[in-house]
């Protein structure tokens, strides 16, 4: 374990300097925490409130990473994102974040027993993103979610994990909270592929959600008008369908809940998965087939440009949250 929490203390340390730098823009909450180990150790998982109070209520966006433990490059890349947002403080986004146009929540780390255990799991074993209880129409066997054993990857578990429970609370306290008309969340992934993938709901069907227009919407604005043609827009299911993915019963709760009250209706609660293909160095680095973090991050060659490509992409998603769906083009 002392390798993980090593790694695990470091990407701490980023983030209290991240909370520093940002002075009073930014505020780091310690949110909750993990399951327990087997030894009885429990990790704590932080929340950083980026912007001021109005922002963060009236043009709201989120950024999630370290769902999956071994998938540390998810993690580097929220961090890099932040680091060059308050470290030189020119960008534009600094501006508008400064000016209270913008807000945005971030878990940088939602399982740090995995990171700390080195494993994609939480420290109970269970997958987080198969153990939403959400029923897949039909799952690849295996991958897909199954509920034979601890032991074995891809365990939904049997109730829902504290993890899983943080990011509820997360998405009641701000996203359900909030009033701009696109409530942009990206998590951050890796592994799977040689092309970075953006995924939109629903992993758990391939019937298209309420939101598919806007989504396919704004994955035209990211293609033609930003210039993001590197990235693969399109609904999670078009690549594979799994049960128990969090932001399948988050996107649901979000419908359910404000069909119900009518508060917030013209608000659109708008998840999407960014998962960075991480098999396109492969012929840099072979070897990286036998270590076990070695198909779900980038070679270390190329990692640093990998991390660092993301900022734009980054940038553009959260300016979404003080537009409106008529200003996509
Ligand atoms: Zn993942």
């Amino acid at each position: 374990m002392l390798r993980g929490m090593k790694r695990l203390n470091r990407y701490e340390n980023r983030i209290l300097k991240i909370a520093k730098l940002g002075g009073k823009l930014v505020r780091l909450k310690q949110y909750g925490f993990s399951t327990k180990t087997e030894e009885g150790f429990r990790f704590p998982i932080y929340v950083l409130e980026i912007g001021k109070p109005k922002a963060l209520k009236k043009n709201l966006a989120g950024v999630i990473a370290g769902v999956h433990g071994l998938e540390t490059i998810g993690i580097r890349v929220l961090l890099d994102f932040l680091d060059y947002i308050f470290a030189r403080k020119t960008s534009v986004l600094y501006q508008e974040i400064k000016n209270g146009e913008v807000g945005i929540v971030c878990i940088p780390i939602l399982n740090p027993g995995g990171v700390a255990l080195k494993r994609r799991s939480n420290p109970k074993g269970v997958d987080l993103m198969r153990n939403s209880g959400v029923e897949a129409v039909k799952a690849p066997f295996f991958f897909g979610g199954h509920k034979y054993s601890n032991i074995f990857p891809y365990y939904r578990g049997k109730v829902l994990q504290t993890e899983s429970r943080v990011l509820d609370r997360f998405f009641h306290e701000y996203f359900l909270k909030a009033e701009n008309e696109m409530i942009p969340v990206v998590d951050i992934h890796s592994g799977f592929g040689v092309v970075d993938h953006v995924w939109w709901p629903y992993a758990s069907t391939h019937e298209p959600c309420v939101d598919e227009t806007l989504f396919q919407k704004i994955a035209f604005h990211f293609t033609n008008s930003l210039n993001h043609f590197l990235y693969r827009f399109g609904p999670q299911s078009e690549t594979y369908t799994t049960h128990g993915d969090l932001w399948d019963r988050l996107y649901d709760r979000f419908q359910k809940i404000t069909h119900e009250t009518r508060t917030v209706q013209k608000s659109r609660f708008l998840p999407l998965t960014l998962e960075i293909g991480t098999w396109s160095d492969i012929n840099i680095d072979p070897l990286k087939l036998f270590r076990k973090r070695g198909i779900f991050n980038p070679a270390r060659e190329s990692k640093q440009k990998s991390i660092v490509s993301h900022r734009k992409f980054l940038t553009d998603m959260m300016r979404l949250a003080k537009m409106n769906s008529s200003d996509l083009s």
